[in-house]
């Protein structure tokens, strides 16, 4: 299943990006700010 981002910064108003972080068990899906403010686990 695949969500769209609807999520924006609260800092910069841009949109969130995926991005997929590498953890032990595999990769983990994340939404992250472009700018770096804000970093979220998706589950
Ligand atoms: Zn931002």
């Amino acid at each position: 299943m695949w969500m769209s981002v609807n999520d924006t910064c609260g800092k910069c108003d841009k949109k969130l990006l995926y991005d997929m972080l590498k953890v032990k068990n595999g990769l983990v899906q994340i939404s992250k700010c472009p700018n770096g403010h804000k970093k979220i686990k998706s589950p």
